[in-house]
C-alpha cells in the first residue's frame, strides 16, 4: 500500500461524502463545470463506489444526495440515480487498482482543445511534465454509452488525465484532492497553451529537459501510472522535425555559411 492509498483509505464514508460535496463546489466556483455538468466518485471498500447523482448541480450537493453503487453500477444506497457517466468511473476503477477517486468536468479551455481535436501533448511547462507527462485526446464517444468507455480504455492504464473529444476531461488519482488538482492543472495548462499560440507559438522544452523532468518525478512525489510507459510529450526537436524547420544560433549559421563558401572556392 502506498502512502496515498492509506491517506484515502483512512477516511470514513462520511468524510468522503463531505469531500465530494466540497470538491463539487470548487469545480463549480472555478468554472470547470456549469449547470448540472460533471461528476465525481470515490472508491469504497467491498467494490462499492460513492458517486454524485445525475441532474443536480455539483456546486450545491449535500452528503445525503450521493449514491453508492456496486462495481456494475447497480444502486446500493441513495434515493437518486447515479451519474450518467458511472460506466466511465467503473472502467477506471477496474483498470487502475491504484486509483481511488475520479473527477470528470468540462473545463472550458481544455474542452476547447478537445473540441478542436487537439491533445495537450506539448512539452511546454515543467510542472505539467512532472505531474501528468502529457494529456492525450480520446476520440469522441456519445456520452453515457459504451462508445465513450471504449474510446477511453486504451489511455486509462497510462495517463492520469485524458481529454475527451468534443466533451471534456477526466482525471484520476489516489484521493479526491489529487484527482481535483489534476483537473485544475489540465485547465491551467490549456489556458497557457492557448495564450502561447496567440502570442505566435510555443517554444517547447528539449528532449533532454523532458528526460530530466521525468527522472525528477519521484522527488516531487509523482509516480507515473502503473501501465507501460506512456508516450512522452512532444519536444522541441520533434516539433522541428515535424514542421521541417531547424533552429540555429547566429554562430552556428556563420559556421555553416563559411563552410559552404570554402567548399565552393575549393571546387573552382
Ligand atoms: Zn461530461
Amino acid at each position: 500500500m502506498t502512502v496515498n492509498d492509506s491517506h484515502q483509505q483512512q477516511r470514513t464514508e462520511e468524510q468522503l461524502r463531505q469531500e465530494i460535496c466540497c470538491i463539487g463546489k470548487r469545480l463549480y466556483e472555478r468554472g470547470l463545470i456549469a449547470a448540472c455538468e460533471g461528476n465525481l466518485s470515490a472508491r469504497l471498500d467491498g467494490g462499492r463506489i460513492l458517486t454524485t447523482p445525475a441532474g443536480l448541480s455539483k456546486g450545491l450537493l449535500e452528503p445525503a444526495d450521493l449514491v453508492v453503487t456496486d462495481e456494475k453500477g447497480r444502486v446500493l444506497e441513495g434515493a437518486r440515480s447515479p451519474s450518467s457517466e458511472q460506466a466511465m468511473h467503473i472502467l477506471i476503477y477496474e483498470l487502475r487498482p491504484d486509483v481511488r477517486a475520479v473527477c470528470h468536468a468540462h473545463p472550458p479551455t481544455a474542452t476547447g482543445f478537445a473540441a478542436a481535436g487537439r491533445a495537450l501533448d506539448q512539452a511546454l511547462l515543467p510542472e505539467v511534465v512532472i505531474a501528468l507527462g502529457h494529456v492525450p485526446l480520446a476520440r469522441y464517444g456519445t456520452p453515457g454509452t459504451k462508445e465513450l468507455t471504449e474510446s477511453l480504455e486504451p489511455f486509462v492504464p497510462h495517463y492520469d488525465a485524458i481529454l475527451m473529444a468534443n466533451h471534456g476531461a477526466v482525471t484520476m488519482g489516489p484521493d479526491l484532492q489529487t484527482a481535483f488538482h489534476r483537473m485544475e492543472i489540465v485547465e491551467q495548462f490549456a489556458k497557457v497553451a492557448l495564450i502561447t499560440s496567440l502570442l505566435g507559438g510555443s517554444k517547447l522544452l528539449s528532449g533532454r529537459e523532458v528526460a530530466k523532468l521525468i527522472a525528477a518525478r519521484p522527488r516531487y512525489g509523482c509516480a507515473a501510472p502503473p501501465g507501460s510507459s506512456p508516450e512522452l510529450p512532444v519536444t522541441a526537436e520533434q516539433a522541428e522535425a515535424e514542421d521541417g524547420r531547424i533552429q540555429l544560433t547566429a554562430d552556428e549559421l556563420e559556421v555553416l555559411i563559411d563552410e559552404a563558401v570554402r567548399k565552393d572556392r575549393a571546387r573552382r
